[in-house]
């Protein structure tokens, strides 16, 4: 059995994108896409990463490969397997890369077996359909050790690192150490953030291209307040709102009923009508949860009596290669639990449904549409696509100075920047700014979708990869 997984990808048309995004940028798309398309003609472009479902990167790829698809190319995304052995260990490179030290523990030669075991597997598979001349992008440190073989085929290899720090510590440095063998032989390399760039790289082949969002996914298309209502009533995540069956309109254009419901920790649903201020995340300590929680009942509920806080992320058990979500929610539900009654009915913990990610995706849009403020409150952040989700949505957003999420959010304009994302009171001034100020963060909240039109949608980033492949041997 082969240990690589194909991933279906819907096709998306392309030509949607006309009239989004403003008439100059659309017409270096069509120009783009037609030089990709003689550029890649008889060859594939693969994208290998360890899950299809889940966090930021399976979110992307699962709609700009369908509109790279739809731009008539040869795209095709195979998830990689592992042990948990495998994903403990780059877990721990995750975080070390983000200069977090994770669970403690050791990046040697017992790890390297263990990494290199499963990759071996995996690359076997890849030799029996990767051609020479193919493009692969591998995507994050769980795949870099797949670069070599990839070399071997006689394909173009792309290594894409989604993660890093803007300031690196010897954590970051000893997992650029365990990878960097790897890494150096790929024929580009691309950081989300600039400051992400390694040490030890060839600069020529280092890119800096930021991710994007769909627009017209249903994570993030037009919901009008109604249906916000109704799904997040249907979802029971919002107590005595509007009653009634919300239906969806999926991917592929047909309509779906929303069946599932949100599990709630304790069962404690946000009460209609009041200010909510919202992080939705994965269950991961860089996302402080705890930190958010804490914020909010020291900073911001006592100022906003009638304010609920509301933390949402994946049911846990559903998400395979991340060994740590449930450790995190079960140290998010022990502090909720610390609270006295009347604080912790103002804190509510959503564990959104999995089995379905078109349904996980419409009640995070709907979410994140009635949020009054979005937060990310990332210690460190790879991108960070929940801001320009919230964004996208005329959100105001607090969220940290770190990592890609200062590459989008121009502070004071379109949206606040934490410098300090541990300083909980300075949290709480910005959230407490926005719930004062409705037209204030409303104007932000214009001027981020603004934002997100021209840099964070698919147009600008696939242009990017199009230039990149004009750069590879
Ligand atoms: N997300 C989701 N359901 C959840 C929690 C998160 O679909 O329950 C999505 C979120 O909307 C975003 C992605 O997962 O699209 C997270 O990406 P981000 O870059 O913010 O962080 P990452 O998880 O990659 O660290």
């Amino acid at each position: 059995m082969t240990p690589l997984v194909d991933v279906p990808i819907a096709v998306l048309d392309p030509a949607r994108f006309s009239g989004t995004v403003s008439a100059p940028l659309y017409d270096d798309f069509q120009h783009a896409a037609e030089q990709a398309r003689k550029l890649l003609a008889g060859r594939v472009v693969w994208n290998i990463n360890t899950t299809a479902h889940g966090g930021g990167v399976a979110e992307m790829l699962r709609s700009l490969l369908g509109y790279v698809r739809g731009a008539g190319i040869d795209a095709r995304w195979e998830v990689i397997t592992g042990d948990s052995e495998f994903f403990r260990v780059t877990k721990r490179i995750h975080n070390n890369l983000h200069g977090s030290a994770g669970d403690g523990g050791e990046l040697g030669g017992a790890e390297r077996a263990v990494y290199n075991a499963v990759l071996d597997t995996n690359a076997d598979a890849l030799r029996a359909c990767v051609r020479a001349n193919d493009v692969v992008i591998v995507h994050d440190p769980q795949t870099a050790g797949l670069i070599p073989a990839i070399r071997d085929i006689g394909a173009r290899v792309i290594w894409r690192c989604h993660v890093g720090t803007d300031t690196p510590n010897d954590l970051v440095r000893r997992a650029w150490a365990f990878l960097l063998p790897d890494v150096v032989q790929a024929d580009a390399v691309i950081f989300s953030h600039s400051a992400f760039a390694w040490k030890g790289i060839d600069e020529a082949r280092i890119h800096i291209v930021a991710p994007s969002i769909d627009a017209f996914s249903p994570k993030n298309y037009e919901l009008d307040a109604d249906t916000v209502q109704l799904i997040l009533g249907a979802a029971r995540i919002v107590d005595g709102g509007r009653q009634g069956t919300p239906s969806f309109v999926r991917q592929d254009g047909s309509a779906a009923r929303i069946d599932s419901r949100a599990r709630i920790i304790d069962d404690v649903p946000i009460p209609s009508g009041v200010p909510v201020v919202t992080q939705v995340s994965r269950w991961d300590r860089l996302k402080d949860p705890v930190g958010v929680l804490q914020g909010f009942v020291d900073h911001v509920a006592p100022r906003h009596p009638t304010s609920h806080l509301a933390l949402a992320g994946p049911d846990v058990a559903a998400v395979s290669d991340d060994p740590e979500g449930a450790e995190v929610l079960a140290e998010v539900t022990e502090s909720r639990r610390g609270l006295a009654e009347a604080m912790r009915d103002r804190v509510h913990l959503l564990c959104l449904p999995m089995d379905d990610d078109e349904v996980n995706a419409v009640m995070v849009n709907a979410l994140q549409r009635h949020a009054t403020v979005a937060v990310q409150k990332s210690l460190a952040e790879g991108f960070g696509l929940t801001v320009a989700e919230a964004m996208w949505k005329g959100r105001p957003v607090v969220a940290s100075r770190v990592g890609g999420i200062q590459d989008q959010i121009v502070d004071g304009v379109s949206g606040l920047l934490l410098d300090d994302p541990t300083d909980l009171r300075a949290f709480g001034d910005a959230v407490s700014e926005l719930l004062d100020d409705p037209r204030r963060a409303a104007a932000m909240g214009d001027s981020a979708r603004e934002q997100v039109r021209e840099l964070f949608l698919g147009p600008r980033h696939l242009i990017q990869y199009v230039d990149l492949l004009n750069t590879l041997p």
